[in-house]
């Protein structure tokens, strides 16, 4: 089984207690371990493949939390670093129907510093870049544009997700556009929100917005449709394939869980040349993903809520 390298933030959510109150008024929060790429490392190791995690935590004790969580979910941390910035948090609230609202307190994260020397383990492997917090700067922006632009694209499938925030980007949208066409450009596969589809692309009609997206240079679109499943584009073809019904409580990974399973299957098979080749296979996998994305929206938080693979089998 090939390995899938998640490269990002690892981060403390402090999670409002009190579901239906927004940031000004909560008043008591959960810790609990998130960052979409590790997120996603963990869906991948919950359903017994080999996620890796490289990303910067603080050398403080939320950092070790984060840490003895992750690698308890079976991620392998030891290409993790740990920095004596302190530890990123980000503060998230509920609302009523399980969608979130979220800020940042940027810290360790962000000084992932690039290591040449961990090239060697990349070939023939899968390397899933999570961008959410990376595009903003500082050390980490720099290494993610390094591993991009380090020859790997010809050896490992390439995975992105733009995960953007818009309180992150709000007036700095154009800036954002600009940091993911690169991505865009070298991926093989791309999740996508719709919202982000819409961004990135400049348009609002879909099949527009995935031939735009497919001209720039990726091979696979995944637009993730919340409880109307996920929209697959590639090779000319494009289907919306459904996701299960569920009673969603807290929507929190679902898209983590969604690319995690995906990538899980593709890192199961002999080569990367059947995904691209085989567009009923890939479709076939995404019902598969849609299942982690429904499971994980029935339980509250991210990483606990993400299914084992006898939930998923279920
Ligand atoms: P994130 O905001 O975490 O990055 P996202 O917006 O990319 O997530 P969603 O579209 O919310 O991801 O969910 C990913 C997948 O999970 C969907 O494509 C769908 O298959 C499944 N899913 C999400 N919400 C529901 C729901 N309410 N009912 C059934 N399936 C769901």
């Amino acid at each position: 089984m090939k390995k899938v390298f998640c490269i990002g933030e690892l981060l403390i959510d402090f999670v409002a207690e009190k579901q239906g109150s927004d940031l000004s008024k909560a008043t008591a929060f959960t810790k609990k371990a998130g960052g979409a790429p590790a997120n996603v490392a963990c869906a991948i190791a919950k359903l017994g493949g080999k996620g890796v995690f490289i990303g910067c935590v603080g050398n403080d004790p939320f950092g070790e939390f984060l840490l003895n969580t992750v690698k308890k979910e079976g991620v392998d941390i030891t290409l993790t670093q740990r920095s004596e910035t302190f530890t990123t948090l980000a503060f998230v609230s509920l609302a009523e129907d399980g969608e979130r609202d979220f800020v940042f307190s940027r810290g360790a994260d962000k000084e992932l510093e690039y290591d040449p020397s961990l090239r060697k383990n990349f070939p023939g492997n899968i390397l899933h870049l999570g961008a959410a917090t990376a595009l903003l700067g500082g050390p980490l922006e720099k290494t993610y544009g390094k591993y991009l632009f380090d020859g790997l694209t010809k050896e490992m499938f390439i995975s992105f997700d733009p995960n953007f925030r818009s309180d992150l980007w709000k007036g700095k949208e154009q800036q954002f556009i600009k940091k993911c066409m690169p991505f865009v450009e070298k991926s093989h596969l791309c999740k996508f929100s719709l919202e982000e589809a819409q961004l990135l692309s400049g348009k609002s009609d879909l099949s527009e917005a995935c031939a735009f997206l497919h001209e720039v240079g990726t091979k696979i679109i995944a637009i993730t449709l919340g409880k109307e499943g996920t929209l697959i584009s590639m090779n000319g073809n494009m289907e919306t394939v459904p996701s299960i019904p569920v009673t969603p409580v807290d929507t929190t990974g679902a898209g983590d869980a969604f690319i995690g399973c995906l990538l899980y299957q593709i890192a199961n098979l002999g080569s990367f040349n059947q995904v691209f080749d085989n567009f009923n296979l890939v479709l076939e996998m995404v019902r598969t993903a849609n299942k982690a994305g429904a499971i994980t929206t029935t339980n509250y938080g991210a990483i606990n809520a993400l299914p084992t693979k006898s939930q998923l089998e279920d």
